[in-house]
């Protein structure tokens, strides 16, 4: 079952060194909806990513090309209560001796790390403990980001954007830097947490697609090649096609591979 349209693109494109990296003409996310943005590297889905965390400008249109639970004004605090992002920049900008209880709370702020102005009050505290304990680094509440491996950073960003409890939660290329090991904690949390909110896990790898995902857009030189279902996507045809590569798909349990 799915709901509310909670993400909007129409005509949304991006120009750099005057060409077109990406151009979305219409996509949708929707409340209680998994979703993989699957595509090759270059293909635009970083952009895409970045246009809703307004690092990235679209052409000017005439409408506006993102809109949030149907409104085409919203500011990033707005913004945060429907959805929340982790991505390597993110990760990157946090590679600092700030404590993973302090990157949790940061969430309220949209700060890298607290200030003291920062006004945290005891249900903030209280939620960010909550919180700490679903991902399961409790154990790390008084460790520096600086001092944790990829995967238990990565935990603490999840935590600062879920501190609002959003509808959808994005993630970009959420294995990136893991062992594999660490890739199948990671996407067993990943699994835990679509119980809780939407996912859009942006990624290239076939094997980062949960079995909680049910539709596929597949994105290609900055433009949706594919959009359904992930059993008519995930085929040797189309993955092979999205890639240039000759391409077999196998099913398993849920969970799909390339070979
Ligand atoms: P993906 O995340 O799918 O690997 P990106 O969204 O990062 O792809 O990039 C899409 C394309 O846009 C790539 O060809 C990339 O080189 C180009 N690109 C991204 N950002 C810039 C930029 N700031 N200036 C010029 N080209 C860019
Ligand atoms: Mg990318």
């Amino acid at each position: 079952m799915t709901g509310e349209t909670l993400i909007e693109l129409r005509d949304a494109e991006v120009v750099r060194d005057r060409r077109t990296i990406l151009h979305v003409e219409s996509l949708a996310f929707r409340e209680g909806e998994h979703v993989a943005v699957l595509g090759p590297n270059g293909a635009g889905k970083s952009t895409l990513i970045g246009l809703l965390t307004r690092d990235v400008r679209p052409v000017v249109r005439d409408e506006p090309p993102v809109l949030l639970r149907g409104l085409p004004r919203w500011d990033l605090f707005e913004a945060r209560r429907i959805f929340g992002v982790v991505s390597d920049n993110l990760q990157e900008a946090h590679r600092k001796r700030v404590t993973v209880r302090d990157v949790v709370l940061s969430g309220h702020f949209g700060s890298v790390g607290l200030y003291r102005r920062s006004e945290v009050t005891p249900a903030m505290t209280a939620r960010a403990g909550e919180l700490l304990d679903y991902l399961g680094i409790t154990a790390l509440a008084d460790r520096t980001m600086d001092t944790l491996s990829t995967g238990e950073a990565r935990r603490a960003l999840i935590g600062r954007a879920l501190v609002h409890e959003p509808a959808l939660l994005v993630l970009d290329e959420p294995t990136h830097g893991l062992d594999p090991s660490g890739t199948h904690h990671f996407l067993s949390l990943l699994r835990t947490i679509a119980s809780r909110c939407a996912l859009v896990i942006v990624t290239h790898h076939v094997s980062d697609i949960v079995p909680e995902v049910g539709r596929v857009v597949m994105l290609k030189d900055g433009v949706i090649f594919r959009d359904g279902p992930k059993a008519a996507l995930l085929t040797g045809e189309a993955v092979g096609e999205l890639y240039g590569i000759p391409a077999q798909i196998e099913e398993r349990e849920g969970w799909y591979r390339l070979w």
